[in-house]
């Protein structure tokens, strides 16, 4: 175990869009961020995607792993220093925050939290590898590319109901499937899926085969009540059964809300710590998009640049 003797201006932890965002902010202002990138998932949850279409300054598109190795290469061309190692344990209580890594001790005046969340997944084989390639976890994204397509949607929740009431706007149908044979949605949101001529109820049902070589094909559902198993062909499958804030390194730190998301005080990123900043969908359980998630990271940047020069 080494400790560097350094204390940074900033240090960064997450490398998506809200940590790479914060990373070209901080070092254009100088402050020679120090951004930890994780040692898996280095460029956040676009690197498990193909296409990205919504990502204003693309008019065809790109592709989720070039647009993050583009922001990789902005936010280093402008001095930030990248470390592709995960931060396991965090200090942030004092006016010096204490980052270590399994090997090094890192110290910093202030620190921006981007590490994300992750969508729950249903732990079948064939799911990872045929996401982007009909296995979504966000309709908002992946919505377009299903139009005139029969797709289904997982879960019961809001979530879930919200997710297929939109994607009727672009599918052939949609299927809701749903283990028991009562939603946990709210009842207006109910009311609107079934009175949608396209949403068909599967109800009772869990998924328990994903099939497809290069691309989803079909899906194998199983009743939860008899054990009966049959395919259902569907070309798009939109999981909705929740996601999880990464934020088990900051419990007994910064203020949590029920779920793990870190609170901020709105509009600005401050956590109830000074000098620690929060961004991207660590903080968002509402919105989840790249460019919000970039947002919120250039805010915490700028965030973090007021609470330095208000310290010198
Ligand atoms: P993330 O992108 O999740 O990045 C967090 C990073 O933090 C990860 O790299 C992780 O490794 C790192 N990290 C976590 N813990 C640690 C630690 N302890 N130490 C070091 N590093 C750590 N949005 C769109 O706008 N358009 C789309 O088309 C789109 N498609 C999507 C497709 C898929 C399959 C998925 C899953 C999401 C998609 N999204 C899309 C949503 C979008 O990817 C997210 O909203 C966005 O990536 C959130 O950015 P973030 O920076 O907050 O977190």
């Amino acid at each position: 175990m080494s400790t560097s003797t350094e204390t940074r201006n900033v240090i960064i932890i997450g490398s998506g869009p809200s940590g790479y965002t914060a990373a070209v902010y901080a070092a254009r202002a100088s402050l020679h961020p120090l951004v930890f990138e994780g040692s898996v998932t280095a460029g956040g949850a676009l690197m498990n995607t193909t296409e990205v279409e919504n990502f204003p300054g693309f008019r065809d598109g790109i592709m989720g792993p070039a647009l993050m190795d583009e922001m990789r290469a902005q936010a280093e061309r402008f001095g930030a220093e990248l470390v592709s190692d995960d931060v396991v344990e965090v200090d942030l209580t004092g006016d010096v925050k204490v980052v270590k890594t399994a090997t090094d001790t890192y110290t910093a005046r202030s620190v921006v939290l981007a590490t994300g969340s992750g969508y729950r997944k249903l732990g079948l084989p064939r799911e990872e590898e045929l996401s982007g390639r009909g296995v979504s976890w966000c309709a908002t994204c992946d919505g377009f590319f299903f139009r005139e397509q029969a797709i289904a949607v997982i879960g019961g929740g809001d979530s879930a109901v919200e997710e297929a009431t939109f994607l009727t706007r672009f599918a052939s149908k949609v299927y809701l499937v749903h283990r028991r044979d009562e939603l946990r949605a709210s009842k207006i949101m109910q009311e609107r899926a079934f009175a949608d001529p396209k949403l068909e109820m599967v109800w009772n049902s869990e998924v328990a085969a994903i099939n497809g070589a290069d691309k989803l094909e079909s899906i194998q559902l199983r009743d939860t009540v008899t054990g009966e198993e049959r395919r259902l062909d569907v070309t798009g499958l939109f999981i909705a059964i929740g996601h999880d804030p990464r934020s088990e390194l900051l419990t007994g730190q910064v203020d949590l809300d029920d779920d793990g998301y870190v609170l901020v005080k709105h509009p600005s990123t401050a956590t109830n710590l000074p000098g620690v900043f929060a961004a991207g969908d660590l903080v968002d359980h509402h919105y989840r998009q790249a460019i919000t998630a970039a947002g919120t990271g250039c805010a915490a940047a700028l965030d973090a640049e007021r609470f330095i020069a208000a310290l010198d």
